[in-house]
């Protein structure tokens, strides 16, 4: 038997996920698909989470990171301008101090370039991960290559993407420079006034119901034998050497061969028990949705950059999605300021303009400063494996991280190098 067949054979067989959003049921489904016996464990129903309520873009051209350059003049902003791109609560203002420090640090332009370097091998290969595992969990119906547009009311606003289009042609990203015209072709009932000029990326995807395709996953998974353990984990805890993991709830202990951490915002904790440190945080955002009966008024999700904030035609309602909170975990929500910007979303989409808000909705994106997510072994635990940390980008990152665990686990061969998403790096 050779060192590599070797490996296989001792590969862990049972396996706990820990978090059942779009990163764990995804998991789920490649794990299963090869054989494990996978046990999620999530205390709510699969997939209601900040898995639920994004705007569900895959946008396979987001190579540019949320920290760029001019980031550290933006920061007064983010205390005292409530329309600024994000808000930070003056009562977490020392919490999140470290994560800041390292967010300002990411946003050097040679460390920009180098993230998006990082990135692209990421979101390049997202649509197609995903349209694997629709085509098994048989969702392909849930996504749609709708594209990603943004839109621009003034000159200086596109001007200032010089940057982003800099990037995403040095990173071969596919996207379109559109002016009014165009952009009315595609999306014929937004309002003339607020766009003057547009970038399109047509390859990026579209799920305008993120939880079902969450839980088409996971039923696909359930069908190959993953149980659902609706239970809140308390504790993880590696054994000595080769002899698995306690995983503790309130309820009781479960041993398995191996977990894997796909618990989104609240990961830093997991792998503290673990033994590794890492830079995490929660940029909290927002939706409001709007009633729009049978009515098809977008195509796809249109964002405008220059008010900070997408809509989205979802399944049951156009989604007008925003903010970028930092306040930590516990704060309750504050939806002023997404209530703000309905005057400007029923301004640019007349379609929503007396239609009636069903819901107010907060989620949390697991964010590191460095807008990359944390993939891989831990350094400690040859059977700790993490998920985690995706941001902005866990919908579309969810099914090629779900490829590159489940690799990791059977000791397959990685497609690239996955050592920009290492635990310890920061
Ligand atoms: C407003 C907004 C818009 C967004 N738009 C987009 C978009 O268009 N495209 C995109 O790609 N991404 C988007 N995102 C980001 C994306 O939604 C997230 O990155 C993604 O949902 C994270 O998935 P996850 O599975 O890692 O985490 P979650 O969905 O948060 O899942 C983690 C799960 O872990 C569970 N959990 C927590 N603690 C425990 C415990 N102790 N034991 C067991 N389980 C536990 C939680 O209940 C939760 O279900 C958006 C996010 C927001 C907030």
């Amino acid at each position: 038997m050779n060192k590599q067949s070797a490996q296989k054979a001792s590969s862990p067989r049972t396996i706990a996920i820990i978090g059942g959003g779009v990163v764990g049921a995804a998991a789920s489904l490649t794990l299963s698909m090869k054989g494990y016996q996978v046990t999620v464990f999530e205390p709510d129903e699969i997939g209601a989470g900040t898995s639920s309520g994004n705007a569900g873009g895959i946008v396979t051209g987001a190579v540019l990171p949320t920290a760029t350059p001019g980031v550290i003049s933006a920061i007064p902003s983010y205390i005292f301008d409530r329309n600024s791109a994000a808000v930070l609560r003056p009562s977490y203002f020392f919490k999140i101090l470290p994560w800041l420090f390292r967010f300002i640090a990411s946003a050097r332009p040679a460390r920009v370039a180098s993230i998006a370097s990082d990135l692209q091998p990421l979101v390049s290969r997202a649509m197609q991960a995903h349209l694997s595992l629709s085509e098994i969990s048989n969702a392909q119906h849930l996504i749609k290559p709708a594209g990603w547009l943004k839109v621009y009311g003034t000159d200086s606003g596109f001007a200032a993407t010089a940057f982003d289009r800099e990037l995403m042609t040095r990173h071969g990203v596919n996207f379109l420079v559109l002016n009014a015209k165009e952009i009315e072709e595609l999306e014929p009932n937004l309002d003339k006034a607020v766009y003057k000029h547009g970038i399109f990326q047509p390859e990026s995807g579209f799920v305008n119901y993120p939880k079902a395709l969450t839980q088409a996953y996971f039923e696909r998974a359930r069908q190959n034998g993953t149980q659902h353990i609706r239970e809140a984990v308390v504790e993880v805890k590696p054994q000595s050497a080769g002899s698995g993991i306690t995983v503790k709830t309130k309820q009781g202990l479960h041993v398995f061969d191996s977990v894997v951490v796909a618990t989104g915002a609240w990961s830093k904790q997991f792998a503290k028990q673990c033994g590794d440190t890492v830079c995490l945080d929660t940029e909290r955002g927002y939706h409001v949705s709007f009633r729009t009966g049978e009515k098809q008024l977008l195509n796809r999700p249109v964002s405008f950059p220059e008010n900070h904030f997408v809509l989205s035609p979802m399944h049951d309602g156009v989604s007008m999605v925003s903010g970028d909170e930092l306040a930590g975990l516990s704060a309750p929500p504050d939806f002023r300021r997404i209530r703000a910007l309905i005057p400007f979303a029923r301004k640019a989409l007349p379609g929503i303009a007396e239609q009636q808000v069903q819901r107010e909705w907060m989620g949390y994106r697991p964010s590191t400063p460095d807008s990359l997510p944390v993939i891989g072994r831990s350094p400690r635990h040859s059977n700790v494996f993490y998920a985690f940390g995706h941001g902005h980008l866990g919908l579309t990152l969810s099914a090629i991280t779900a490829q590159l665990i489940s690799s990791l686990v059977s000791d397959d061969p990685m497609p690239f190098d996955i050592t920009p998403y290492r635990i310890n790096r920061f």
